[in-house]
This record gives C-alpha cells, structure tokens and sequence, in this order.
C-alpha cells in the first residue's frame, strides 16, 4: 500500500506473532501487521489504526509523545471505521472520485 510516496508491506499474522497489539506499524520497514483473528470490525479498525500511524509519520506530524500520537490515532481510526460501517455509500462514492481522479 502507498502512504505519502512509501510502499507499506501489510501481513496478517497470528495472534500469538502480535505482541499483545491488535496490529502493529513499523516505520523504518515500511511494513504493517494485522492480527488475523478479528472480527471484520475490529479489523477495519485496525487497519486505519495503522495507517493513520504510517501516514502521521510520513507526513511527520509531531506529538508530544508517543501517548498522544496512539490517542490521535486511535479516536481517529474508531471514528472513521464508524463512518464507513455507518455509510457505506460514502466508500462508493469515495471509489468513484478515486478512479475519476486518476483518469483525469
Ligand atoms: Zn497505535
């Protein structure tokens, strides 16, 4: 997956390969891994999780602290999973300007 120029690796991996995190963003290998075991959910939760934190850092927005990055992130990425189960037809309309813009 592209962030802001970098190619992420994304793995979805054992429970017990997780370090008691549902999903886990590793910036100096461009890679992200996701916990297999989730409820659909759960996992779309993770993997904006995990993006927002691939794309905080590329875009190199500072936090005080590595808390306040994982608050961000994480009130972020619940939300926006929300609106997207909420809204499924923003996704398709998202789909839509994506492919007209890359067209154009
Ligand atoms: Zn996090």
């Amino acid at each position: 997956m592209r962030v802001i120029g970098k190619t992420y690796t994304i793995d979805y991996c054992p429970t017990e390969d997780m370090e008691d995190a549902l999903g886990i963003c590793t910036m100096a290998e461009q890679h992200i891994a996701i916990d297999d075991n989730q409820t659909p959910a759960e996992e779309l939760d993770t993997f904006i999780h995990e993006t927002l934190h691939a794309l905080v850092r590329g875009m190199r927005i500072a936090f005080p602290s590595v808390e306040a990055e994982e608050a961000v992130v994480d009130r972020f990425g619940a939300g926006l999973a929300a609106i997207f189960t909420d809204n499924p037809e923003v996704l398709r309309y998202f789909q839509r300007l994506v492919r007209e813009a890359n067209n154009g």
